[in-house]
């Protein structure tokens, strides 16, 4: 018999007949004899929906209520699971993440979790009760509702799951695993049976928006076996866990690519110490995210400095770029927003030499100019014409192997 922490998104919560399809799929591993806690999102476009009645009442919204009537989507799609349940003969309880005592920081809207009580749970247990927890949200030191941030109820799962030392988590959700690739753009993308969560973190950092990046991080300190899987098909999906597959000794593990960044360059700037600080400290003071930064060696006393930031920042750190570029005895900033970050990620290459050499080779027979480069242990990324993104991910898929079995 085991403990199993299953999470529902919200599409497959989204209507009636699949909440119904859910109830199901749990009453069925209920009467296998494990036990079963089931953690659900939001009925899909329900969360959407409340922010946009809050934004109707205030510009932005205040924060705390704001999560107040945002932690209710949730609400209503464990009570009407457990009716169900109850309904089919599979005794099951309901609750908030106020009412289980999920204890997190204060931070509305973002809040991280300091402290699971595991009492009612286990209790209900016991007693042989499915136990069906509201995602996404807790409770603060002072009783005040809080969110985990967009797509929480991942988290919501896997801490729980750490909680209750829990055989497995599995998150169920609208795509049947992780794959070596987004299958809109590379059709040959193959679903992959096994990543590490180093792997996992990459890929997601990168745009893969499987899983909440921060229940990959929770799962990963906490060694929480997780898996994720199709509610609609069926299959073993993806497990994501420590260890490296002995059979697959696969150099890469995916390619993942990022649309939602921008290049800036400042050309011409004094080779002077302190020089990085003074173009980055007012981007940070914007609270400005920089991902790659590529600074050359300077030939004439002077360099030229790029980086790239989110695209949604784009033209705010254009804006401080100009107004210091004079100031610093800088020629003059460029911008380009036409760009996209393509990455081949995969715990193999720690051991494996070459692997770049491919990736550049493999660019340039296609003709693809690469314009930043930035690599670390397990992953390299290149910033390249947003033109070039089909072209550049399917012939990488190919070159290293990633359609065959
Ligand atoms: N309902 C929340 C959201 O849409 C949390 C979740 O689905 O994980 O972000
Ligand atoms: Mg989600």
């Amino acid at each position: 018999m085991a403990l199993y922490v299953y999470k529902f998104g919200g599409t497959s919560v989204g209507s009636i007949e699949r909440i119904k399809a859910v109830a199901e799929r749990v009453k069925k591993v209920r009467e296998a004899g494990d036990d079963l806690v089931v953690v659900l999102s939001a009925m899909s476009g329900e969360t959407n929906r409340l922010i946009g009645l809050a934004k109707e009442m205030q510009a932005e919204p205040n924060e705390r209520e704001l999560d107040a009537m945002i932690s209710t989507g949730e609400q209503v799609t464990v009570a009407l699971l457990s009716m169900r349940l109850n309904e089919i003969g599979c005794p099951a309880c309901s609750y908030t993440g106020t009412q289980v005592r999920i204890l997190t920081d204060s931070s509305f809207t973002k809040a991280r979790i300091k402290e699971i009580d595991d009492t009612r749970i286990r209790t209900d247990l016991t007693e042989g009760k499915v136990v069906v927890v509201a995602g996404f949200q807790g409770v603060d030191e002072d009783g005040n509702i809080t969110t985990l941030g967009r797509g929480g109820s991942d988290t919501t799962a896997v801490a729980l799951a750490a909680a209750l030392k829990a055989d497995e988590c599995h998150i169920y959700t609208d795509v049947d695993g992780v794959y070596t690739t987004d299958p809109r753009v590379e059709p040959k993308a193959r679903r992959l049976d096994r990543i590490t969560f180093e792997e996992m973190l990459e890929m997601a950092s990168l745009g893969s928006k499987v899983l909440q990046i921060r229940s990959v991080e929770f799962a990963g300190k906490y060694n929480v076996a997780l898996r994720v899987l199709s509610s609609f098909a069926e299959g073993n999906g993806t497990l994501i866990t420590y260890e490296e597959s002995q059979m697959e000794s696969a150099l890469i593990s995916g390619i993942a690519f990022n649309r939602d960044e921008a290049k800036l360059t400042i050309t011409g700037v004094p080779d002077l110490p302190g020089i990085a600080y003074k173009i980055l400290g007012p981007i940070a003071d914007a609270n400005i995210e920089v991902d790659m930064i590529v600074q050359n060696i300077a030939a004439d006393a002077t360099t030229d400095f790029t980086f790239t930031v989110h695209r949604n920042d784009f033209l705010r750190a254009k804006t401080i770029l100009d107004a210091i570029c004079a100031d610093l005895g800088a020629r003059k900033v460029s911008a380009d927003n036409n760009i996209v970050k393509v990455s081949i990620v995969g715990v193999g290459m720690r051991s494996h030499a070459g692997i770049a050499s491919t990736m550049f080779k493999t660019l340039a027979n296609e003709g693809i100019n690469i314009q930043m480069i930035a690599t670390s242990e397990i992953k390299i990324s290149v910033v390249v014409d947003e033109k070039y993104l089909e072209l550049a991910v399917r012939s990488l898929h190919s070159a290293f192997g990633l359609e065959q079995a």
